[in-house]
Formats: structure tokens, sequence, C-alpha cells
């Protein structure tokens, strides 16, 4: 965002988040709304070939969000009610909620403490008879043991779907995220990689799936009137005085699509795409100079042979400080006009979920323990060197505090 747009807010604050969106978004959106063609047409499939391409896929498939995208990827493998679906409960709460509107029931395993990623040989070990799906995420756009999930998956003969709405551009052992498992889903929501300020993609090699995902995203019309030459605007049926197979419902579909003027905003950032991640990874490093040399704080664990394209930066504060304490630096940074938040509160300690299924603190001890010590911090491509010494300055002046009140 032009930074006189933010003018009105308070000049000195640091914002978690901030979409980055130039005149090339603006232009491309302004051509959509000039063409007369707003919904279903060249600039979603566009944008379909740009993600696919990046994420070595056959196929993509673009719909109104990530959340919509799985859910499609769950409904197109037939998930529904008593079949269980592994997933981890350190996540945005869409990945274990979409599993609940398939009608299939989540089981979480634990994490890993480096990674925050699914501890794999508990996943193995969760596995049973009603397990119909592995659902990964990466966690914080970490890919660690993508491999091994798929490994597990394929022997025990699981669908994977890998929830890699936080990972766009990330990749481990040379394989791009989106790339594992039958399916992969991304979300474009304004705080992502890439934004279309609502917006998501399904990934798959697999033709039938992503058909299925076609015909679920545009009211359960046939594959083929769920194309864009089968739009109203031109009757799939030429010649006839019938919408041809537009008005044929073939199941029970959504609207799940993304309009061309969203698609056009992803178009433009996707051009932009290696810059984008060449950004992210230099505000990445900026944190990491100037956070190292803290003992209290515990920077992002990367698997080797692995990339990232940084969808949040989130520190951990080391094992002597207490959720309380960390809720209080959150509050002193903000104080000082810098965004920071609690990525992510466990997903099995939610209302509903606690409600509905009877968790209770203790049940995944290590994916509660990192998540009342994390701090995610100001994170956007135009983050200056100056905002980030600030940025860590504070966290810093806010850690002593902390630590002054205990002796
Ligand atoms: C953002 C996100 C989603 C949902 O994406 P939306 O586009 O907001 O629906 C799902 N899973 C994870 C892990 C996410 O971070």
């Amino acid at each position: 965002m032009p930074r006189a747009m933010s003018a009105t807010m308070s000049t000195h604050e640091i914002p978690l988040s901030r979409p980055d969106i130039t005149s090339a978004e603006m232009d491309a959106v302004e051509a959509v709304m000039r063409s007369g063609r707003l919904s279903i047409g060249p600039v979603q499939e566009q944008f379909e070939q740009l993600v696919a391409a990046r994420t070595d896929r056959e196929h993509a498939v673009a719909c109104s969000s990530g959340t919509a995208g799985l859910h499609m990827a769950l409904l197109a493998l037939g998930i529904g009610p008593g079949d269980e679906v592994i997933t981890t409960p350190f996540s945005f709460i869409a990945s274990s909620n979409v599993i609940l509107m398939a009608g299939a029931r989540p089981v979480f395993v634990d994490i890993c403490p480096k990674t925050l990623n699914m501890d794999p040989q508990k996943l193995e070990d969760a596995i049973t008879p009603r397990t119909k799906a592995i659902l990964a995420v990466e966690a914080l756009g970490n890919p660690a043991y993508m491999p091994e999930y798929e490994q597990i998956a394929a022997k025990r003969e699981i669908p994977l779907i890998e929830d890699c709405c936080e990972a766009l551009g990330c990749a481990i052992k040379g394989r791009a995220c989106g790339s594992f498992g039958r399916v992969g889903v991304f979300g474009f929501y304004p705080n992502k990689q890439i934004t279309t300020g609502e917006g998501g993609m399904i990934v798959t090699s697999d033709k039938r799936l992503a058909d299925m995902c076609r015909s679920l995203r545009s009211q359960g019309r046939p594959i083929a009137g769920a194309l864009p030459t089968a739009s109203p605007a031109t009757p799939g049926n030429a010649g006839s005085a019938t919408m041809g197979s537009w008005l044929l419902h073939e199941r029970l579909g959504y609207n799940y699509r993304l309009s061309e003027l969203h698609a056009a905003v992803g178009v433009a950032q996707m051009r932009r795409f290696d810059q984008i991640v060449q950004r992210r990874q230099a505000v990445a490093r900026m944190y990491m100079e100037r956070l190292m040399s803290n003992p209290d704080i515990i920077l992002p664990t990367l698997p080797a042979e692995s990339v990232m394209s940084w969808f949040v930066f989130v520190v951990r504060l080391s094992t002597t400080y207490t959720r309380d304490e960390r809720d209080r630096i959150i509050a002193g940074m903000r104080r000082h006009d810098v965004g920071a938040a609690d990525y992510f509160p466990c997903i099995h300690l939610q209302p509903f979920y606690r409600e509905r299924f009877g968790y209770a603190p203790g049940d995944f001890p290590i994916a509660e323990s990192v998540s009342a010590r994390t701090i995610a911090l100001p994170f956007f491509n135009d983050l200056t060197e100056r905002e980030a010494d600030f940025v860590s300055q504070t966290l810093g002046l806010m850690l002593s505090r902390e630590n002054l009140k205990r002796t």
C-alpha cells in the first residue's frame, strides 16, 4: 500500500501485515472491468496456469478462499460422515474446520517442538481403519516432514491433503510446497505471500479430482458446463435456445468461484512473485540478524534443504516464559505501536472444539506449550531496516521488563 494511504493511521504504527499492491495489480483489475467479463473467464485460467507451473502440478482450480478449496478437496476425495482425518492442532482454525464442514471428524496429533509440524511418528500411530485422509499443514510455512508425510500416506494408502495456505513459494528437497500428496490448497487472504483480497487455489496432478472440484466450485454443474466457454455469455449449446449445460446440476455444489477481478490481482502478483519472495527473505534475514543473540528468543528452525518464502515471522520465547508473560509482552509491543500477535492458539482449545469433543488443556502438550510462547512480528514486503530495528528493540525492551518483574 502506498505510504500516503495509511497516513490517517498512527504515523509510527508498524502493522502486523500490509499487502503489497502496485500499479500492475490496479491496471490488471481495471482491464478486467473494461472487458465486461467479470467472472468465469480467461484471467482465472491464466492465474490457474501460473500457480500450477510454480508448484509443478498439472491442474489448478481457482476458488473463493483457501477454506473453500480445502472443503472441495475433502468432498472430491469422498470424505464425509463417519470418516476421520488426521491433522494438527497448531494451525489456523480453517485447516480443521473444513474437516467438520465435510461431516468428518478431525483427529489431532501433537507437533514436533522444533519445526511445529505434526510429529511423523505420532501421525503414523494415530492411523485407524476409519482414517480417510491426512490433512497436513506447513505451519507458518515450514515445509518440514512433507516428504515423510507423503511416504506414510503412500504406505498406508491414505490420501495426503496438503494445506499449503501458508507456504506458496516454500520448498523442501527441491520440491515445491503444493506438490506433495494428492492435492494441495493455497489461500490468498491479504496476509499471505500473495493476495487476491480473498481467494484460493487447489493444485493437483489428478485430472478427475480437478474436474470434480471445478464442478463443486460452480453449483455442481457438469464439468464442461462449469468451464469458461459454457458461461451464460456464451451458452454451451451453440445454436440451441436453451442455456445448455449451464442449468444442469449433477451434484450438490457451491458457489466457490473466484471473480475475474480477484484473479487479475493474482496474475499480477504471480508475475512479480520472485521479487516478492526475495523481499520476504530479506526481511526475515533482518530479524534473524537482530534477534539471534538474545538467549530468550527462539528463532524459526528450518529443515535441511528447505526454501522459505515466509508467511509471517514468528519467534518463540524460551520455556522459562509463561503465557501471561508472553501476553503482556505482546500488549506492551502494541502500546508502542508495534503490531504483534499470538499466532496460533491451539485449535483443540477453541471454545466450540472443547464443547463438542471434550478437549482440555494437556491433551496436546507440545502444541500448547509452543502456542503459549509464540509472538508474530510485523512482516510485510516493504518493511525497512529501521522498522526492523524498532520492532527488535521494542521486543527486547518488553522482555527485560518482564525479567525485572521476576527478581
Ligand atoms: C489462511 C489459511 C487457511 C484459509 O485460507 P482463507 O483463504 O482465509 O480461507 C487455511 N489454512 C491455513 C493453515 C491458513 O493459514
